[in-house]
């Protein structure tokens, strides 16, 4: 028996036997090319314009989310740079094939070098360059195998054009070696609850037909399990299965006490699925996704197509906008400077808006307007605010531009520090525990290297977490939780203990941190809490939590939630 680490992504557990995706095609050999180069270029800009066509076709069969991911290959697959990379090596003689490989390839290595959001589209970049390859060699697209019986994926990294058409009946689970929590991969993985471990180093020993148990929720796959450890995972999945069939209500605590369950998401696409979850409302709508290719800022008019859009997905529900969050790993084009040396650090969220206040106004008054044209409840919200001025300005401007509700998130350690005085003006606070965690640890959390330290159990994130849920209760102000530890139903459970009113995580994990906020009373769960807080590291956090939470429900057993009694807390006008 083998344990091997990655960053899980989702709670799901699968057990199967491995398939390794098939090796990359070799390096196209740098010969002189037999062809005048207008022959090879007519070569090039067939195959890259037949790659094209079959990505966005894909998209079209695929879509949601994998048809974005899918039509922008598509154009990086006829991108006019890579061209005009790609005849200047054509007329240095080099093969169609070459000269396509050495093109991506540089540019490949500039994504990479820049990090981040755009780092993590090198694996796009590399799968466009194959699949023009084995079209100009009349080979298939490389893909995934498939074989009669059902298996487990193992793979360095997925392209969105074969993550998007994962045949699930096959596909047991999925592995990669390379990519990291935001990677497409793992993005389209939580859109379609494919249980999956990215970023998997160590799974470079896996071999075909390996017996393996992928247990995402913590994070680990257990090569050549014994006995007991597949008789364990099967129960989970059965649990979990059994969980995902319970019925849809709202999110409460064992002694009826409501938490909203809400929805991230990135644009109105997700928000049918979301809503069928069971969702309550969106507590994160983040708007930059929309724009990250964007060269210039969107208009007044762009804005307010998108926004109405996911309005109108929830007539009469909560949703939370939150302004655009640009910089670091969400860079945009319009509002970063590249040159920053620390660009997590650097001006990045409300720093980066305040710096172009037209577009913060732009976006705010797009965002009235679509609110006056429809039914939802409109909350709008910074990102990385950090001082208490901040949160004056923020809100005082969104008010001024027409916006009832405005609130600010608090990500940083100094806004959670201060949140009894920040919540003395803003109307709400949103817990962001990815970047909070990332501060509070001083990690970055895009760095594979530091991922251990990434981890919303440590205490110290805790007690952040808790001064901002005392502030809320002191002020009568809701407080939500909407980064990934908000999808971890232990610590959902946790975060309630110490003040959160709404929860909001992905759709796919709604029905596992609903099914355990049922199993315990507000009580319960600020017991839970204290425990955590007591501990002296993240994994002594998470194991005193479990063994009590473990204690409560092996005696009382998880029952629905009754009565639905205390009500979130009210916005105070
Ligand atoms: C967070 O930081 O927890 C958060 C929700 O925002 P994002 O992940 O988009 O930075
Ligand atoms: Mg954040």
């Amino acid at each position: 028996m083998m344990e091997l680490q990655g960053i899980g992504i989702g709670q799901g557990v699968a057990i199967g036997r491995v398939l390794r995706m098939p090796e990359p095609l070799p390096e196209p050999a740098d010969t002189r090319s037999t062809l005048d180069p207008a022959a090879e270029l007519a070569r090039a800009t067939a195959s890259m314009h037949t790659v094209a066509e079959d990505l966005e076709a894909r998209g079209v069969r695929a879509g949601g989310t994998a048809q974005e991911v899918l039509e922008a290959q598509a154009m990086m697959a006829e991108d006019p740079t890579l061209v005009e990379e790609v005849t200047a090596r054509l007329h240095k003689h080099q093969t169609a094939e070459r000269a396509v490989f050495e093109a991506f390839a540089a540019f490949r290595d500039q994504l990479l070098a820049m990090g981040g959001y755009l780092g993590e589209r090198a694996a796009d970049l590399d799968d466009v360059a194959q699949r023009v390859i084995s079209d100009l060699g009349g080979f298939p697209a490389p893909g995934v195998p498939d074989p009669a019986e059902p298996f487990v994926l193992v793979a360095r990294d997925l392209a969105p054009a074969d993550t998007a058409l994962l045949n699930l009946e096959k596909v047991l689970g999925l592995i990669t070696i390379d990519g990291g929590p935001t990677s497409h991969t793992a993005i389209l993985a939580r859109e379609k609850s494919i249980v999956a471990i990215v970023g998997t180093h160590a799974a470079l020993q896996l071999a075909d037909g390996d017996e393996v148990i992928i247990d995402a929720a913590n994070g680990i796959v257990l090569v050549a399990p014994t006995d007991k450890q597949l008789a364990e995972a099967r129960a989970r999945i059965l649990a979990r299965a059994a969980r995902a069939l319970a019925p849809i209500g709202p999110g409460a605590l064992k002694d009826g006490t409501r938490v909203p369950l809400l929805a991230n998401l990135g644009s109105a696409d997700g928000a049918a699925k979301a809503v069928a979850l069971g969702a309550e409302g969106v507590g994160l709508f983040r708007t930059e996704f929309l724009f990250l290719d964007s060269t210039s800022a969107p208009t007044v008019t762009q804005q307010r197509e998108q926004y109405e859009r996911m309005l109108r997905e929830f007539p009469g529900q909560k949703v939370v906008v939150r302004a655009l969050d640009a910089g670091a790993d969400k860079p945009l084009a319009f509002l970063n400077d590249a040159d920053e040396e620390n660009p997590a650090l650097g001006l990045r969220g409300l720093r980066a808006l305040r710096a172009s206040e037209d577009i913060l106004r732009e976006q705010l008054t797009a965002l009235a307007e679509a609110d006056a044209a429809t039914e939802a409840d409109l909350w709008v919200m910074a990102p990385m605010v950090s001082t208490v001025e901040e949160t004056h300005y923020f809100t005082d401007l969104a008010h001024e531009l027409g916006l009832q509700t405005a609130g600010v998130m608090i990500e940083v350690p100094s806004a959670a520090l201060m949140a009894n005085l920040i919540l003395e003006y803003a109307d709400f606070a949103s817990i962001g525990t990815n970047d909070l965690t990332q501060y509070t640890l001083a990690a970055d959390r895009m760095l594979g290297s530091v991922a251990g330290f990434q981890d919303p159990w440590h205490p110290a994130v805790l007690r952040l977490v808790g001064e901002v849920g005392a502030a809320g209760r002191a002020h009568n102000k809701p407080v939500g939780v909407c980064g990934e530890a908000a999808a971890d139903p232990l610590l959902a459970v946790v975060l309630v203990g110490l003040g959160a009113t709404t929860l909001s995580m992905s759709a796919s994990a709604l029905a596992d941190v609903r099914a355990s906020l049922a199993d315990f009373t507000l009580e319960q769960a600020r017991h839970l809490a204290e425990v955590a807080l007591k501990a002296d590291g993240a994994a002594s956090a998470r194991a005193a939590a479990t063994a009590i939470a473990h204690s409560y429900t092996s005696t009382t057993g998880g029952t629905a939630p009754t009565v639905l009694t205390t009500p979130e807390r009210g916005i105070q006008k």
